[in-house]
């Protein structure tokens, strides 16, 4: 089997950041917001990950379009000169880095590919 006979949704992207950690609050309310997650159990994860500096996901399902828009316009709570762009969710720690498009991904940038969804 091959790539072409799988299929596959077009890529989406997501803008992960740093936790600042002198405002948990506004970081959990935030992911809250974005999830199912209750406020105090995501004030548990803002914690964590400020706690071992690790990166969380801000926003997730985003258009490759309003990546650099969202990423300079990262709600409060998060580091703002710390956001990156991912393809789909992978783990920025554990993927690679497309140059041209300021992208980490997994197999394929699909921009490079023009594997993702344009604006509506
Ligand atoms: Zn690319």
């Amino acid at each position: 089997m091959n790539d072409h006979n799988i299929l596959h949704d077009p890529a989406m992207f997501a803008i992960w950041a740093h936790v600042d950690p002198s405002k948990l609050l506004r970081a959990a309310e935030h992911l809250a917001s974005v999830s199912t997650l209750s406020v105090p159990q995501a004030y548990q994860i803002a914690k964590q990950a400020a706690a071992e500096q690790k990166m969380t996901i801000v926003w997730e399902f985003v258009w490759y379009s309003e990546t650099a828009r969202l990423a300079v316009h990262l709600p409060a709570g998060f580091i703002a000169a710390s956001a990156v762009i991912t393809q789909d969710s992978v783990d920025p720690d554990t993927s690679t880095f497309c140059q041209v498009h300021g992208c980490f991904y997994f197999r394929k940038c699909g921009v490079c590919s023009n594997d993702h969804l344009p604006l509506p």
